[in-house]
């Protein structure tokens, strides 16, 4: 396989072939976001990422599923999207699904009738930076989106038949905004009402703004505990979802839980009573940690 820079992908890819059909991220402005800042911004040929599904087909033709890289790969137009979907469901017979990273701006700039067409052609489920209910926090770390914005991308894509999985990020508000950033995040979720919420905790990369403003003073990193009062605080915000499966299953959490909210939201809350009890011998080490 070929792959250009840092590629990431979310936990519950981990076992789907990695097609980079972009390289970077369109916005690359996040305060906090260091993923690709020595990558810049680059559509992929097409002649090479037909070049790459050939090769992934000889190698491991029973692929069921894809996962479009890197940070915002929806940001491609709806022809070149399909074109890439037609290869890929013609290259691999036992394709179920695809799925993508997006922003929000990248749906809402999307017809009803793209995104119909993109989900007729298999692209099943869009993983959405949401990072944070909050207008502050959102406009505090340049996600250059609102929760409006947000909301509407969301439920746009969710008309469409598009499962979307929504990723916060907790800590982003820093210790000044927690309280905010958690009411904020459940209420935004409890009216997106997505398939998925995964909460991800913030970790400082040197060269980001964020690192900067850390080391200025000027943004206070939250400890371990109040962390995971925070993810209490957002739990416990969230009401009426349809479902909503939960996860923290990724790396840079200190507690991985997982659940329904609409079913085990009582169950999640006691784990984390449980865990603030017990103290640090609970969580995840910090050396374990990684992004
Ligand atoms: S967090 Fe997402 S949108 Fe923001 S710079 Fe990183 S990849 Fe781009």
């Amino acid at each position: 396989m070929r792959y250009h820079g840092t590629v990431i992908r979310p936990p519950s890819e981990a076992d789907s072939y990695i097609l980079q059909v972009t390289y970077g991220c369109s916005h690359n402005r996040c305060t906090f976001c260091g993923t690709y800042l020595d990558k810049p911004f680059r559509v992929r040929p097409m002649e090479e990422i037909r070049e790459d599904i050939a090769l992934a087909q000889r190698l491991m033709p029973e692929t069921r599923r894809v996962f479009l890289a890197d940070g915002n790969a929806l940001i491609l137009g709806t022809e070149k999207l399909t074109d890439i979907l037609d290869s890929l469901a013609s290259g691999f017979p036992l394709l179920r699904r695809v799925g993508i990273y997006a922003n929000a701006r990248d749906i809402l700039r999307k017809s009803d009738a793209d995104l119909a067409l993109l989900r007729l052609k298999r692209l099943e489920i869009l993983y959405l930076g949401l990072e944070s209910g909050s207008a502050e926090v959102l406009r505090r770390i340049q996600k250059d989106c609102t929760p409006a914005e947000m909301l509407e991308a969301v439920q746009k894509a969710r008309r469409a038949g598009i499962r979307v999985s929504v990723i916060a990020l907790l800590g982003i508000g820093g210790t000044a905004l927690s309280a905010q950033h958690a009411e904020e995040t459940g209420r935004l979720v409890s009216a997106m009402d997505p398939e998925y919420l995964s909460l991800l905790t913030l970790m400082l990369v040197p060269g980001t703004e964020l690192h900067r403003q850390h080391q200025a003073r000027a943004f206070e990193l939250m400890r371990p505990e109040e962390l995971l009062a925070e993810m209490r605080a957002i739990i416990t915000h969230t009401e009426g979802l349809s479902r909503c499966i939960f996860r923290t299953n990724h790396a840079s959490n200190y507690l991985p839980l997982a659940g329904t909210l609409s079913r085990d939201k009582a169950r999640l809350l006691a784990a984390l009573d449980r865990a603030l009890d017990q103290g640090p011998g609970a969580l995840r080490p910090e050396e374990w940690r990684a992004l």
